[in-house]
């Protein structure tokens, strides 16, 4: 057999090296906390869960579902815009359904992008933006993201590759929880309108904030939808992330490329999935709110415990992630070793999520509280 070089030129899964240790302390008896995948412990609320076991039963539902998505899906996800930042959405032409965000931010790069051509992707960043544009065939131009910048992109640096075609942003941000300044948006679209940049938002974790904290959608910029689209998900907002379901809003140019791409390669989501959905983003929001409470309380206790060790971190104002600065002398990978030796918690190394990511590991902040709790006082006991 003669796999294609684009998929043999895939790296290799991130996690390999360290699921092989996982795997030997767990065979071995040892009870291993897992802090390294970001995966919600908490349950889909029940109203929605309920929503799908009706949908189920209709046999309406049972059939191919349309190509552009349920109608009534389209328009709450355009209602749900006008609630919360404002942002008016033509359900028919800059809103469409995805089998999970994931999907889309993948496929995007093959509406947009051919041989050759550049992406700008956050470094470090969600290994999505540029395993997406290398699949097309094209090339990711890394946009360095740094402490002492907030992890926001340095757009004057950024005008000295005018040639790329695609932007990637995701605030707050998976891996490092940084948050948009209030300019942010702003400056991206003005920089993606001077150099014929689509600028692409994925906004994941835009209900995941703390501290008050109110996350914007790119698309509230003035001019956001000539240049933008932005990506959501129901993930991580309505802990649903195995149901695989989210959307894409704004540029209907853009939009309508990545439909007519997707006619081509997928027949949509299972209709019962989007009828309950729209429960989820048109029902009853309380439990995000608790959902954020209960992130900030594990948030705080990964900061204080860390703190303790003498590793201080600033505790993130949003996502679901700490993103930790490594004790001086060690890399990542060397770091994530010894907290699964010492202490048998699982953290994600961060050169995982580009070469930037040297100096940090990704601690995610899905386990129980009492799991967390217990992960954290072993490394007090074992770090100090
Ligand atoms: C979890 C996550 C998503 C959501 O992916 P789905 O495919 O919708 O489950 C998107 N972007 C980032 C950065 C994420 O961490």
């Amino acid at each position: 057999m003669r796999l294609s070089r684009r998929v043999q030129t895939l790296p290799p899964y991130l996690f390999a090296e360290l699921d092989r240790q996982v795997a030997a302390k767990r065979a071995a008896g040892v009870d291993v906390i897992s802090l390294g995948v970001g995966d919600p412990d908490l349950p889909t609320p029940r109203h929605i869960v309920e929503a799908l076991q009706e949908a189920a039963e209709d046999p309406l539902t049972h059939r191919y579902p349309s190509y552009y998505g349920l109608p009534a899906f389209r328009v709450a996800v355009a209602d749900w815009y006008e609630q919360r930042f404002g942002v008016g959405l033509d359900p028919e032409t800059e809103v469409l359904p995805l089998l999970g965000s994931k999907e889309g931010l993948a496929h995007l790069a093959f509406a947009l992008i051919d041989p050759g051509d550049e992406a700008l992707v956050p470094n470090p960043g969600y290994p999505v933006y540029a395993s997406g544009t290398a699949l097309a065939g094209g090339t990711s131009i890394s946009v360095p993201l740094t402490a002492e910048r907030g992890f926001l992109p340095d757009f004057d640096a950024l005008s000295r590759t005018p040639s790329a075609k695609v932007m990637w942003l995701n605030y707050p941000s998976n891996p490092t929880g940084a948050v948009a300044d209030p300019g942010l948006f702003d400056r991206a679209v003005s920089f993606a309108s001077r150099h014929d940049v689509l600028l692409c938002h994925d906004a994941a974790y835009t209900e995941i904030t703390f501290d008050g904290y109110v996350a914007p959608s790119v698309l509230e910029s003035p001019g956001a939808k000539d240049v933008a689209i932005e990506f959501g998900s129901l993930s991580k907002t309505y802990n649903m992330t195995g149901w695989r379901v989210g959307y894409a809003v704004g540029n209907a140019e853009a939009i309508r490329a990545l439909g007519t791409l997707k006619t081509n390669l997928d027949s949509g989501i299972f209709n019962a999935i989007q009828r309950a959905a729209v429960v989820a983003v048109s029902g009853p929001q309380d439990h995000v709110e608790q959902m954020r409470a209960i992130y900030q309380k594990r948030r705080d206790l990964v900061v204080s415990a860390f703190q303790e060790v003498g590793l201080p971190v600033e505790p993130p104002l949003g996502s679901i992630y700490v993103w930790l600065s490594v004790p001086q002398g060690r890399t990542s990978k060397e770091f994530a070793a010894e907290l699964l030796e010492e202490a048998a918690v699982v953290v994600a190394p961060g050169t995982g999520y580009g070469a930037l990511g040297e100096g940090y590991v990704r601690i995610s902040l899905t386990v129980s509280d009492q799991r967390l709790q217990e992960a954290m006082d072993r490394i007090r006991r074992r770090l100090k």
